[in-house]
C-alpha cells in the first residue's frame, strides 16, 4: 500500500532514540524535549513552545487556560478533523460552527463577519450570543491542510468583536502568511506530531506562544501541576499532558529534516498540477499570494470523487475522502452552525486527498498521476 502521507524517518532518528534508550533517559524530562522545544519556538519565530503529548491535548491545555468552560461557546469551522471540536467540548464549551469558503476551503470569513455583526453583541468589553446571553470568549481558526486564510482580515474581526485567537495550526508546520508563521497569530498556536503530518513523534503536540505567563502555565498543567521540586504537592488540577523524552528525541531529527520535507511537498504539488490540470473537472485548494503553504496534502476537487477514490484504493494507492464536516456527525448535530449553501457538504463530496509522502518516488507519483486520468 503507498501511504497517503506517511513517516519519513531517514534522519537522526534512530541514532537519538538510542541515547535514550542507552541512557535511561526515556520518560517525562529529558534533554530531547527542552531542544524539542527550542527548535521550535526558533522555527516558528514565538518565544516559547511547550510540548504535549498530542494536537488534541496541546489545544484542550490551551482552552484550559483560557478560563473556556461550559457557560461558553468556541467559533470553530464546520470542516476540521474531529480533535478541533473534541478539544472544545472536553471543556463542556458549546461549538458555534463556521460555513467554509468555496475557494479555499478554510473559515469563511465573509460569513463570519455577518455572523459576529448580526448574532452577537459587545457586553462589558465580551462578546456574547444574543439569542441566549452566552459568551463567546474565543475563536479557533484552523489552517486547513496548511493553508491560511487572509488573517490580517482574520485578526482584525477578532480585535473588534472582543475574541481571543487560538489557532489549530496543527497541520500547518512550516505554513507562513505574509512571511508571518501561523501559529504565531494568535494568542496561542498548536502543532501536531501525528504519524500523517508533516513531521511525526509517532503521537505528540507543541504549544507556541510570546506570552511568558502561559507558557509557564502550560508546562505547568500539562505536568500534573506540581508546584514543589520535592514534595507532591500540586497547586490545581492538572494533566499528564507532557510530550516523552524518546518521543521529543525523533522530534529534533525531524526537526533537522523539515526544510526539506516541505521541499519535497512543493514538489509534489507541482508534479500533481502539472500532469492533472484540464483533466475533467480537477481543480485544487485556492492559496491566496500572501500564503506560502506547507502543501501537506495536497487535495483536488472533482465531481468524480467516488470514482477515483475507489480507483486509487483499489490499485492499493491510499487516498481520503475529505473530513464529514462537523455538522454532520450525531455529537454535533445540536450544535449552532452558521451558513448559507452548506459549502461543507458540497466540499466534503467534492474533495479528496491523495498520496504524497515525503519518501515517494517520481515513479509512484507519475503512476497515481495515470491512474487519477483513468476516471475521465
Ligand atoms: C492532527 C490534527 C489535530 C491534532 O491531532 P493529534 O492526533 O491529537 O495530534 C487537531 N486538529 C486538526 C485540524 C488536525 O488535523
Amino acid at each position: 500500500m503507498l501511504l497517503l502521507s506517511g513517516p519519513n524517518m531517514g534522519g537522526n532518528e534512530l541514532k537519538y532514540v538510542s541515547e535514550c534508550i542507552e541512557t535511561g533517559w526515556v520518560s517525562s524530562v529529558g534533554a530531547y524535549v527542552d531542544k524539542f522545544e527550542k527548535l521550535s519556538a526558533e522555527f516558528t519565530g514565538t518565544k516559547y513552545a511547550v510540548a504535549t503529548s498530542s494536537g488534541t491535548t496541546a489545544l484542550h491545555t490551551c482552552l484550559v487556560m483560557l478560563g473556556v468552560n461550559a457557560n461558553d461557546y468556541v467559533i470553530a469551522p464546520n470542516i476540521t478533523f474531529i480533535a478541533t471540536c473534541n478539544s472544545i467540548k472536553y471543556t463542556g464549551a458549546g461549538l458555534i460552527l463556521m460555513d467554509a469558503d468555496e475557494q479555499n476551503w478554510q473559515m469563511d470569513l465573509n460569513l463570519l463577519e455577518e455572523f459576529l455583526e448580526n448574532e452577537t453583541e459587545q457586553k462589558k468589553g465580551a462578546c456574547h450570543l444574543k439569542k441566549d446571553g452566552k459568551r463567546i470568549p474565543v475563536i479557533m481558526p484552523v489552517h486547513v491542510l496548511g493553508n491560511m486564510c487572509d488573517m490580517d482580515r482574520l485578526m482584525a474581526l477578532a480585535q473588534k468583536h472582543n475574541l481571543v485567537v487560538l489557532e489549530d495550526s496543527t497541520e500547518a508546520l512550516g505554513s507562513y502568511y505574509k512571511g508571518k508563521h501561523a501559529g504565531s497569530f494568535g494568542i496561542m498556536g498548536t502543532f501536531s506530531y501525528n504519524g500523517n503530518k508533516i513531521i511525526t513523534t509517532g503521537g505528540g503536540g507543541m504549544i507556541i506562544t510570546n506570552d511568558e505567563p502561559l507558557a509557564k502555565k502550560a508546562k505547568h498543567l500539562t505536568t500534573q501541576a506540581k508546584s514543589d521540586p520535592f514534595e507532591y504537592i500540586h497547586d490545581e488540577i492538572g494533566y499528564n499532558y507532557r510530550l516523552v523524552n524518546v518521543a521529543a528525541a525523533m522530534g529534533v531529527a525531524q526537526m533537522e529534516q523539515l526544510p526539506g520535507f516541505l521541499k519535497r511537498k512543493k514538489e509534489i504539488i507541482e508534479f500533481y498540477k502539472n500532469e492533472l490540470n484540464g483533466i475533467g473537472d480537477i481543480t485544487w485548494q485556492e492559496v491566496s499570494n500572501d500564503v506560502n503553504p506547507n502543501w501537506w496534502l495536497p487535495t483536488l476537487k472533482t465531481s468524480k470523487q467516488r470514482e477515483v477514490l475507489k480507483l486509487l484504493n483499489d490499485a492499493k494507492m491510499q487516498s481520503r475522502p475529505f473530513w464529514v464536516p462537523m455538522n454532520q456527525l450525531r455529537m454535533f448535530k445540536d450544535e449552532l452552525y452558521y451558513h448559507k449553501t452548506n459549502r461543507s457538504d458540497f466540499i466534503y463530496n467534492h474533495c479528496l486527498s491523495i498520496p504524497c509522502s515525503t519518501n515517494i518516488s517520481q515513479a509512484q507519483l507519475k503512476a497515481v498521476a495515470d491512474k487519477i486520468k483513468e476516471a475521465y
